[in-house]
């Protein structure tokens, strides 16, 4: 095991990394930039470097100051929280290169994945359902016309680099098409420095399933039960939840056994998120995330697993100590990813936080990096905290999750707590009715 990790993060995800570290006894290294001096994942390390100015490109993703990071303070092994590098499959070989673990799967893996042309075509290799849609990169309007009428109207046109929700357009017919294709190509350039694009069937109303995996590098992988991230806003998840109230067991253990297969012939290390759409009993493929997820949590109160303490163990060269028959999912969990917006317009609400006060008690866990007095800085995304309810059923988690919102206090700031309250008032979301397009369509209704 570890003596000593550095975290390459910041928020919530650098405590909670730091808190698996300490009930493992691992020390811990904070590094932050100058505007985080007074952060509190920098209070609770055991050491922490300043690596630079407040703009990320400068500091939480300069990897020259992270290298020296570790060598002046001896860590070695690097948890990258997500975000930032941790899918920078150079960050993994920099770090191998000085001799440092990068706590992940291999480069090559986060190489396949990070491309969506090719973590498409390595998923179908593998046996998992995809998106019908271009087998690579569409370049020309004559072969995106072809593509298109084949698999049918409406199509969607993505990045091939894309990630985060941008670079996406739909397109209802060949009118729109050519249009839709050199939007993207334009967005995908100026956001990720290369437009290349490519096609896939427009679902009109999937859900959003996702099968988190875990592996340890040596053949050995489970997976975990899945998450249901449908409510979202601009393709970004607000509320997640395990188990999804769309899947029974028999569904879930065929997709969940067919992506650990995949893994294990993958021989993959450490943990993963497989995103399919689900719609009319079918799952597709959309991409695979390398890293741990910000709705990690929702998975660790339906198995009793700790993830992070899960992936330090497998980075540091232990086998997974049990199959999958001793994997058990129980309970409902729902996490609401807390921002500092405006809970109508979703602007920034950056500044002083002037009172906290974080609900308790029984299945409610809050993880959140905020104390009174701190200054939410301007420079990088605005989550603040996640609210996380677990309870023996669904309905449980609904009372739980609105007696817990009701004691969730943040003064001096805008929070998204407002919009919680008001979606545990919809119908659809009390019966779990809901599609990836449910929330845009109930907050331009409220707008
Ligand atoms: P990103 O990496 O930018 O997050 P994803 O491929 O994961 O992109 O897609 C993000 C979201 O976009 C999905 O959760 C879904 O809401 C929507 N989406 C992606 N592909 C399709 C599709 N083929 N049909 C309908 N919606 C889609």
């Amino acid at each position: 095991m570890f003596d000593k990790i550095l975290i390459a993060n910041r928020g919530e995800i650098a405590l909670r990394v730091l808190r698996a570290c300490r009930e493992l006894g691992i020390q811990t290294v904070a590094v932050h930039s100058t505007a985080d001096a007074e952060a509190m994942h920098v209070r609770l390390a055991d050491e922490s470097v300043c690596i630079g100015p407040p703009p990320a490109r400068d500091s939480y993703l300069n990897i020259p100051a992270i290298v020296s990071a570790c060598e002046i303070t001896g860590a070695e092994a690097v948890h990258p929280g997500y975000g930032f590098l941790s899918e920078n499959a150079r960050f993994a070989e920099i770090l191998t290169e000085h001799g440092l673990k990068f706590i992940g799967p291999s480069a090559e893996h986060i190489r396949i994945m990070g491309d969506k042309i090719t973590a498409k075509l390595t998923a179908k290799a593998l046996g998992i359902p995809v998106v019908p849609g271009s087998d690579g990169g569409v370049s020309e309007l004559g072969e995106a016309r072809r593509i298109a009428r084949d698999i049918g109207y409406p199509v969607i046109i993505k990045a091939t680099a894309g990630g985060g929700g941008r670079g996406m357009k739909v397109a209802r017919n060949e009118a729109e098409l050519e249009v839709a294709i050199a939007t993207a190509q334009t967005e995908a350039k100026a956001a990720f420095g290369n437009g290349d694009v490519y096609l896939e069937k427009y679902l009109e109303k999937p859900r959003h399933i996702e099968i988190q995996v875990l592996g340890d590098g040596k053949g050995n992988a489970v997976h975990l039960g899945e998450r249901d991230c449908s409510l979202q806003r601009r393709h970004q998840k607000v509320w997640e939840e395990a188990l999804s109230p769309a899947l029974n067991a028999e569904q879930r253990d065929i997709i969940g056994n067919r992506v650990a297969a995949a893994m294990r012939e993958l021989a993959y290390e450490g943990v993963g998120t497989i995103e399919f759409l689900y719609e009319n009993g079918e799952f597709y493929f959309i991409e695979m995330n390398t890293r741990l997820q910000v709705e990690h949590p929702v998975t660790e109160a339906i198995t009793g697993l700790d993830l992070v303490q899960e992936q330090i163990r497998v980075a540091s060269g232990a086998e997974l100590p049990y199959a999958q028959s001793d994997i058990t999912l129980s309970g409902h969990a729902i996490e609401c990813r807390i921002n500092a917006e405006n809970p109508t317009t979703f602007a920034p609400s950056p500044g002083r936080v002037d009172g906290v006060h974080f609900p308790g008690g029984l299945g409610t866990r809050v993880d959140s990096a905020l104390y009174a007095g701190y200054r939410i800085p301007p420079y990088y995304d605005s989550l603040i905290g996640k609210l996380i309810v677990s309870g023996k059923t669904r309905t449980e988690c609904m009372m739980r999750l609105k007696r817990a919102l009701g004691e969730f206090v943040v003064s001096g700031v805008e929070t998204t707590i407002p919009l919680f309250q008001q979606l545990l008032a919809e119908p659809d979301i009390i019966d779990g009715h809901y599609d990836i397009h449910w929330l845009e369509h109930f907050l331009a209704r409220n707008a």
